[in-house]
């Protein structure tokens, strides 16, 4: 079992004047000339059905980037029965055939798709150029070429055998169909979600965020040039109801590969839930959902690593990534410190259009989230509890622009201590430095979720204390750094209660849940 050593795709600079930097404005252009006609692409045909849903950047919702075409349910029908019969070829293949498809879509993220899934991006999802290339070049290239490294450990877990007898086991696709169903704020998790399963040998329909389409459809292209062959990824876009109604209802499911929020995925477990008679076996249930991810101070801490952490972990990518930081915790005697240092990082920020790429933070995705986040900003203007101490305006006359926000609250249970915003709108706590571990106690009383989060202490104690007692608080914790930007094969990424299932995208973990084994007794 020899795959290649993965090893992290190298982050490019995109300093003035660079290659990538001329190829990233050449391609940017390209896409902003011509209106993209986006088709689904179903057992390798592409589907036009004339419903076209047009395509704003969130940054700049007046251009029009082109349309995609949405299904109803015959085309859901249409591309599970696409999965299905190209399963049985794609499940019989052997998996350096597989394994070699995966390898061949990483050198493409890599080389010549890089600066389109950087580009569709950047405009689809209002990503600065940084954050598109640590997602949709590194991360994703990352996320192939490490599965395809943890798929030989899956299939080299192999029993004991003994004289006169041979074990095996055959690490088997599941019997079905997966379906993915893929979020709008990392390019990557949507290109991880349906080739996980399929590199297992499963076959997968696919459902991309309304609000990623181009991107998807640029991984689509990926996959097609990689050799995956038709049917074995089906990209449908149909409303969330009837998917659910199509997906969920068939014999034939065999599981889910999601991220998104927590609501969605707690009422597609109870239709799934209402079904489980339907099914042939019990689907897999895969996902990775919301958070309200902490920062933790010890008055032992770093004062100007905590301002980073604070001001990197909160806004890059506006907040809109799972593990942002949108709690923080201070204690008391460091807080006026920290507070000049977060003020003096936040007076260098730009927001605005990612085009121009000085611009560090970007537009919202949507209306919906701009509301809401506006909603939270006006109500702790008004709030006995709590005061808007950075940031605090909002326009949507050329896009949802929100500047990074944070709200100090005396209550530390106060709603947006809780509650998750996802934007770049945080919420911070002083306590009394002799209340470090009540804090703690807090914290964790308080978190629904248990995604990512963070304890910046230089005294070695307080951190290993905060470690231990915040076991339940975080599926990926940090010591001493921002709670984000986890690296594949580094940083296995994923938390427990309301943020998901825990099967760390990125790792043998996730692709053994993609595998039905069959164990074989051969007696001699
Ligand atoms: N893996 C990403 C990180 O560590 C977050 C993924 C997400 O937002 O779902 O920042």
């Amino acid at each position: 079992f020899r795959v290649p050593t993965a090893k992290n795709e190298t982050v490019l600079s995109y300093a003035p004047g660079s290659q990538e930097r001329k190829e990233l404005e050449a391609q940017l252009k390209a896409f902003k000339q011509h209106e993209v006609d986006i088709p689904m692409y179903i057992g390798g045909q592409e589907i036009r059905t004339g419903n076209k849903i047009s395509m704003h950047p969130p940054h700049n919702t007046k251009h029009c980037l082109g349309y995609y075409h949405q299904g109803d349910e015959t085309h859901v029908y249409k591309a599970i029965d696409a999965a299905l019969t190209a399963k049985k070829k794609w499940a019989d293949l052997s998996w350096e055939h597989r394994a070699s498809i995966f390898l061949k879509a990483a050198e493409l993220v890599a080389g010549p798709y890089r600066q389109k899934l950087n580009a569709a991006t950047i405009l689809g999802q209002s990503k600065n150029a940084y954050q598109a290339e640590i997602d949709s070049a590194c991360e994703l290239a990352d996320f192939l070429r490490f599965n395809v490294q943890y798929m030989c450990d899956v299939y080299a877990q192999q029993p004991e055998s003994s004289p006169g007898i041979w074990n095996r086991v055959e690490h088997r696709p599941l019997e079905g169909f997966v379906f993915a169903l893929t979020p709008f704020n990392f390019t990557a998790i949507a290109g991880n979600l349906p080739t996980a399963p399929a590199m297992m040998g499963n076959t997968v329909v696919w459902k991309p965020s309304k609000s990623a389409v181009y991107s998807a459809k640029v991984l689509m292209e990926v996959f097609m040039e990689a050799g995956v062959p038709a049917g074995v990824i089906n990209l449908v876009y149909a409303s969330g109801p009837v998917m659910a109604k199509v997906v969920f209802g068939h014999p034939e499911f065999a599981g889910i590969h999601f991220t998104g929020s927590t609501g969605v995925f707690q009422s597609m477990w109870k239709t799934i839930g209402a079904n489980i008679e339907k099914y042939k076996s019990y689907p897999r249930i895969v996902g990775e959902t919301g958070g309200k991810d902490y920062i933790l101070a010890h008055k032992s801490c770093d004062a100007k690593a905590v301002a980073t952490a604070i001001v990197r972990g909160g806004f890059e990518y506006q907040g809109q990534k799972c593990s942002a930081a949108s709690r923080v915790y201070i204690p008391q005697s460091r807080w006026d410190e920290i507070k000049t240092y977060v003020g003096n990082q936040l007076s260098e920020i730009k927001v605005g259009d990612p085009e121009d790429f000085s611009n560090f933070v970007n537009a919202v995705i949507d209306e919906a989230s701009f509301d809401k986040l506006a909603a939270a900003i006006d109500e702790a203007k008004a709030s006995k509890e709590a005061q808007v101490i950075f940031g605090g305006n909002y326009d949507k006359t050329e896009g949802y622009f929100i500047e990074p926000t944070i709200i100090q609250t005396t209550n530390p249970k106060y709603i947006t201590m809780q509650e998750e915003l996802f934007g770049p709108v945080l919420t911070l706590y002083v306590y009394e430095d002799n209340k470090f571990e009540e804090t703690m106690d807090i914290l964790d009383s308080t978190s629904v979720y248990a995604l990512t989060g963070a304890i910046f202490s230089q005294d070695r104690y307080a951190a290993e204390l905060a470690t231990q007692r915040l076991v339940n608080t975080a599926g990926n914790f940090y010591i001493n750094d921002k709670p984000t930007g986890a690296v594949v094969g580094q940083q296995p990424f994923g938390g427990a209660r309301g943020s998901g299932t825990n099967d760390k995208a990125g790792s043998a973990i996730n692709l053994m849940r993609w595998v039905s084994p069959r164990t074989i007794k051969e007696t001699f």
